[in-house]
């Protein structure tokens, strides 16, 4: 179960895992690692992978036997050589947890295997404090002691950190490849495929979990409901919605580019007069009603208002007020200048 969990959320990339097999099975293993990838890229497994192979008694072609002693330890979450260091409530790494957890901790010899791994969840936290005391343990650690640092991006980290840390990249991969591996190797049926290749940033484990999803399809079904009839209410109509917002609170990113989406698919349509280059296809009747309702300088404005509106999320705005702002620009029409 483990091992397909694993190999689905890492799919497509490839060449990060030959690599980290290949340091495994020749047992040439840096200090540290810097792993760098979206959201959802797969971070966390990638490197709890490389970790539980590192700490493997018997590793097979650089990949954990998942039988050994220290394999079992590992999978039951309890690996007394496994380290893992996340932010705390407020959303931090303070300098002094990374001097107990790891700089002062990594002093103590391995209980269990003959390497101690650290990993840092949200590393890009750290400050410029916290990395300087890092510092010291990546260029000098035990012979034992292996650092991975994730992150969604490498420039939040000084240049003395990143030049001593091997990066390993999980690049989002491009929609269509993402769709067609959920056509093709999971059976996902065509327009949940597209819908989630689109809407899952690059990641095929995060395009499988919404695709096997009933509560992303069911969220799908009502926003599009929603959108293809919006060109037809009042303000005070749309307005209504808020409640909505709400209740989606938590899948709001999803709601959001869902809603980019379908304002794209509605320029596609109306300017290639085809369906072909559309995300939404399956919903051709809803498109093709509300594609004439629109001018097309409305349609660029709604995804600008969207991106518009990500921004504003992303900066702790009140969000009721930030639903009533969204829909009121979203029920705006024709208020454009060219
Ligand atoms: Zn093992």
């Amino acid at each position: 179960m483990y091992e397909k969990e694993v190999e689905e959320r890492l799919i497509g990339h490839d060449a990060v895992l030959k690599h980290i097999r290949s340091a495994v099975s020749a047992g040439r293993v840096s200090h540290a690692y810097l792993v760098e990838g979206a959201e959802g890229a797969g971070k966390k497994t990638l490197a709890g992978q490389f970790a539980m192979a590192l700490l493997c008694k018997a590793p097979e072609n650089g990949e954990p036997c998942g039988r050994c002693d220290s394999c079992r330890v590992f999978l039951s979450g309890n690996h007394p050589d496994m380290h893992y260091i996340r932010p705390g409530e407020k959303g931090t790494l303070p300098v002094q947890r990374i001097r107990e957890e790891l700089v002062q901790d990594m002093e103590i010899l391995p209980y269990y295997a003959g390497r101690k791994i650290y990993i840092v969840e949200r590393a890009h936290l750290m400050n410029a404090q916290a990395q300087n005391a890092l510092l010291k343990t990546i260029e000098e650690p035990p012979a034992y002691g292996v650092i991975l640092l994730l992150a969604e991006s490498v420039q939040s980290f000084l240049p003395t950190v990143r030049s001593r840390c091997v990066l390993l990249r999980l690049l989002p991969l491009p929609e269509e490849k993402v769709r067609k591996i959920l056509t093709g190797r999971y059976g996902v049926e065509e327009s949940t495929a597209r819908a989630c290749a689109a809407l899952c940033g690059g990641s095929v484990g995060q395009a499988l979990r919404l695709a096997r999803s009933e509560d992303f399809i069911r969220l799908r079904e009502r926003w599009m409901e929603w959108l293809s009839g919006l060109a037809r209410q009042e303000t005070w109509e749309v307005l209504a919605r808020a409640k909505a917002l709400e209740e989606d609170k938590a899948v709001i990113e999803d709601v959001l580019r869902m809603m980019q989406i379908w304002f794209r698919d509605l320029i596609i349509l109306r300017e290639t007069g085809s369906l072909s280059g559309c995300v939404c296809r399956d919903l051709d009747a809803k498109l093709e009603s509300s594609a004439n309702l629109y001018e097309i300088p409305e349609l660029y404005r709604k995804i600008e208002v969207l991106e518009d509106a990500k921004k504003k999320l992303s900066h702790n705005v009140n969000y009721g007020l930030w639903s009533d702002w969204l829909l009121v620009e979203l029920s705006r029409r024709k208020t454009f200048h060219q």
